[in-house]
């Protein structure tokens, strides 16, 4: 079988996709039910921290504990996607085939193209460059697909 994208090579596999807004809006759910609570809050710094009544504390601050706990050893890797409405009839995923990181995911709420990996890269705003790559290879890489 002849693959329809413009690649040499081409390898199909089985796999499952988590769609993070739907598992995560479960997983909010689930904890409320289970009597679990949500309060949003800053945390200026550790000391703040220990006012808390709690015994215990998990740490998922991310980026946030370089701040909160002078840990250098995070360092942030910027990502950005081009989000296109939902297509049910795509029920599959593609990832390669691009000049950088190239991939598709259908998901029910979105189709998103990505990507990017900037490692390092402390900025938040999307680089048009990098919306024009994602959406001129996305069309390069499905004009065969009919
Ligand atoms: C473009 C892109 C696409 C991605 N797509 C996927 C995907 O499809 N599926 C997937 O599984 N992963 C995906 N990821 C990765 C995923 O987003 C991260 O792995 C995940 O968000 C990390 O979660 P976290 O809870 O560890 O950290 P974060 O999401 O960074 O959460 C840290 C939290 O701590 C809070 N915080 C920090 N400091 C403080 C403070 N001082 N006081 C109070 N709160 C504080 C922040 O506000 C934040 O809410 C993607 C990432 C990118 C960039």
């Amino acid at each position: 079988n002849q693959p329809p994208f413009p690649t040499d090579y081409c390898t199909v596999s089985a796999t499952m996709l988590v769609e993070t807004t739907t598992f995560l809006r479960r997983l909010i759910q689930d904890v409320r039910l289970a009597g679990g609570e949500f309060v949003i809050r800053d945390f200026k710094d550790q000391e703040e921290l220990h006012t808390l009544p709690e015994p215990v504390i998990f740490n998922c601050t991310g980026l946030g504990s370089r701040s909160l706990f002078g840990d250098q050893g995070i360092t942030p890797a910027k990502g950005q996607l081009v989000l296109l409405p939902p297509d049910p009839a795509v029920d599959y995923l593609t990832v390669g085939g691009g000049t950088g990181s190239l991939y598709m995911f259908s998901r029910n709420d979105y189709m998103i193209l990505g990507g990017t990996f900037g490692l390092d890269d402390w900025s938040t705003e999307p680089d048009p460059k990098e919306t024009e790559r994602i959406l001129k290879e996305s069309q390069q890489f499905f004009a065969g697909v009919e």
